[in-house]
Formats: C-alpha cells, sequence, structure tokens
C-alpha cells in the first residue's frame, strides 16, 4: 500500500485516507528524530559515552530505515515498535550520565510515544518510562527536582495522552460519517468495491463463496409522490431496520441508491441467499410501512464465481434485477452462472460506479 496514496484514493476510501495520515505521521515524526538525533552522536562519541553514542546510533539507523521503507515500499518497519523502546532507554540513560542534557530528551520521547504506538500500549509504556525517569532523578538530582520531574513529565504524558485519545475518536467518528449513510446507516458506496473485493479473495484464496443480493423497492416514487418526500425518507429507515433483524452480524447492508439496497452474504451460497432474499422482500411487503403505506420490493441474488471481478459480479446481479423489475417485480431473480469460453477474458467494469444506479 502506498503511503502517499494519490489525494483521489484518498477522497474515494476514507478507511485508506486515515492510514494514509497515520502514515505520514510516522514519517515525518522519524524523520525528524533522524535528524536530531544525527549531532547527539557526534556529541556522545566525543564525550566518551560510547554506550550512549551506539544506542543512539541504533536509533539512528532504525529511523532512516523507517522512512526509506516507508518511502518505497510502503511498509512499516518493525511497526515502529524500536523507536519507542530506544527513545525511552536513550533518554532514561541520558538522565543518568548527563544530568538535566539527557534529562530535557525525556519529553518528546514520552510524547512521541502517543503518536507511534497504540493507545494502550503508549499508556503502559509511559507508566513504566515515567516510573524509570521518577528512580533515576531521585538517585541523580536533589528532593525538589525529583518532585518537579516526574509532575511535569507526568502532567505532560497525560496531556498527550488525552490528545491522542480524542485524535483516534475523531477519527473514529469521521470514518463512520464518511463509510455510512445519514439517513438509514447502511454502508455507503466508499466501502462497497473493498468489501466485495474481499469476499472474491476469499473465493481465490480459500474457496470461499459468497452471494449478494441487491433489492430495489417497487414504484418508490409514488410513495413520494403520494405521502410526501419525508414519509418517503420514514419509510426507508424503518425498511432498512427491517433489513436489519433478518442479517447476520456479519452481513454487510449498503445503500448503492436512493431506494437500492445491497445485502454482501459471506459463507452464503446461492441457494440460502435465495431463501434469505424471500424473507426480506416478505419482511417489506408483510405489514405496512407507518401504518398505511403498502410497499413491495424486487430482489436479484448473485453468488461469486472463479475469476470474476466486483464490477463484472455485481453487474450480473443487476442484469437479474432488471429481469425482476421487466417481470412484473415483487419477486426474486437468480442471476445465471456466468457463461463464457474460459480463454475469452470478462467484461470489467471497473470505473467508479455512477451515483444514481448500480453500475455506470
Ligand atoms: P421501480 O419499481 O422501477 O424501481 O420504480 P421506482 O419509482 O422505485 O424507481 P425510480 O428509479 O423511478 O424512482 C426512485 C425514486 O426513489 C425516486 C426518488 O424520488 C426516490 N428516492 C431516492 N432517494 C430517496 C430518498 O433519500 N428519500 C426519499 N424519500 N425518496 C428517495
Ligand atoms: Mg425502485
Ligand atoms: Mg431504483
Amino acid at each position: 500500500m502506498n503511503l502517499f496514496a494519490s489525494p483521489d484514493t484518498m477522497a474515494t476510501n476514507p478507511t485508506l485516507a486515515v492510514l494514509g495520515f497515520k502514515r505520514q505521521l510516522v514519517y515525518h515524526l522519524h524523520i525528524w528524530a533522524f535528524i536530531a538525533v544525527a549531532p547527539l552522536i557526534v556529541v556522545q562519541w566525543q564525550q566518551a559515552n560510547l554506550l550512549l553514542a551506539a544506542l543512539l546510533i541504533l536509533f539512528f539507523v532504525n529511523a532512516a530505515l523507517v522512512v526509506v521503507l516507508l518511502r518505497l515500499r510502503g511498509v512499516y518497519f518493525l511497526k515502529g515498535r524500536l523507536f519507542p523502546i530506544l527513545a525511552v532507554i536513550c533518554a532514561a540513560y541520558s538522565t543518568s550520565i548527563n544530568g538535566h542534557a539527557g534529562l530535557y530528551w525525556a519529553y518528546p520521547a514520552a510524547i512521541a510515544l502517543f503518536f507511534l504506538l497504540p493507545l494502550r500500549e503508549a499508556i503502559a509504556c509511559n507508566i513504566v518510562f515515567v516510573g524509570v525517569m521518577a528512580v533515576v532523578s531521585f538517585l541523580k538530582f536533589p528532593e525538589a527536582d525529583f518532585w518537579r520531574i516526574t509532575f511535569s513529565l507526568g502532567l505532560s504524558c497525560l496531556f498527550a495522552m488525552i490528545f491522542a485519545w480524542l485524535v483516534g475518536r475523531l477519527q473514529q467518528e469521521l470514518t463512520r460519517l464518511a463509510t455510512t449513510d445519514p439517513l438509514t446507516g447502511c454502508l455507503n458506496r466508499s466501502q462497497l468495491a473493498d468489501i466485495l473485493n474481499g469476499q472474491i479473495q476469499m473465493r481465490e484464496r480459500y474457496e470461499r463463496v459468497s452471494s449478494l443480493v441487491l433489492i430495489d423497492l417497487d414504484y418508490f416514487k409514488t410513495i413520494n409522490d403520494r405521502w410526501g418526500h419525508l414519509a418517503g425518507d420514514r419509510v426507508l429507515k424503518e425498511m432498512t431496520g427491517r433489513l436489519r433483524k433478518r442479517l447476520r452480524e456479519s452481513d454487510k447492508l449498503f445503500r448503492i441508491g436512493g431506494e437500492e439496497f445491497m445485502v454482501v452474504l459471506p459463507e452464503t451460497r446461492q441457494k440460502d441467499a435465495d431463501t434469505l432474499a424471500h424473507q426480506l422482500l416478505t419482511s417489506i411487503s408483510a405489514r405496512p410501512f407507518l401504518d398505511d403505506i403498502k410497499l413491495t420490493a424486487s430482489a436479484s441474488v448473485a453468488e461469486v464465481y472463479q475469476g470474476e471481478t466486483w464490477s463484472v459480479w455485481l453487474n450480473r446481479a443487476d442484469q437479474a434485477l432488471y429481469e425482476a423489475k421487466a417481470r412484473g417485480r415483487n419477486q426474486v431473480i437468480n442471476a445465471p452462472r456466468p457463461s463464457r469460453d474460459p480463454d475469452e477474458p470478462l467484461i470489467d467494469l471497473t470505473s467508479p460506479v455512477a451515483d444514481n444506479g448500480v453500475t455506470p
């Protein structure tokens, strides 16, 4: 995966965008650490602090490796674990031999942990770090300084922790907003290619089947015309609630158009997906919405086959949905197996899906 994904990719895939920003943060922290540590190696070497110089060289080499591998290969070397370990050891050891000159480095080291490690790991690592620094400063400095150092370092960690925690929550919330539809809470199209590709990989690598169901409400325009757009919205909300009741945790429900939905069913064969599709349509037509709005829907079912791309898979389901509409609506049509000459390439429609329909 490319650290510096193009803005287009980031715009269409929120999860990738968050990952891209996290990696950029890692990249910049390592670059600046690399620049900051270089002169320290020389100073410590000149002062004959050979062990500290060696630790700093290790830190320097690790920072260089992280930067180069991230830049050239998109690989996060050792998941960045060496930076915090070495930073903490160097700062504690430097304080024990250099006094205040080493202590100053403890603050950026403690803060960097919150940017590089998962929050829980960073908290655990910082508790150990503040503890070690407290012991070192107790042994090295007068008692008043020991208290000052322990509290000021602890407070810096606390502020960094609160900041990292809030940024993490903000990321989660922004990802949720960018990947779901605000009206129904269903997944939106930004996740469509990723999730279908995930199922295709399971098919190709492990021979695991999965199916998808497309559902399109029948004559929904007349509901809006007759009861108003607001009532139409409430129907859509209630309808997705009914669909969810019949689905499993692992099933993924998408709203792929105004009144068009898609369910991705992992580990499900066409036959079982067909049974579920019938149940879903019954859950829509069995009871009126908002007390007296009667509604039906049409559906199609397609199991993924070896060698299909997600757009070919979705296109087969889409054609079957057209057929369900043409045959009079309120029914499920199974997409036929792809019949093709094995040497003939599949038609690939891997262009972005249009906003108003399933396929471009
Ligand atoms: P068909 O049986 O052929 O699917 O007929 P239809 O009327 O359902 O399909 P058509 O594509 O002609 O119209 C879809 C309608 O869905 C038009 C639009 O007003 C309505 N719609 C789309 N998005 C929303 C929405 O978010 N809220 C509401 N209330 N209506 C929506
Ligand atoms: Mg419709
Ligand atoms: Mg439609």
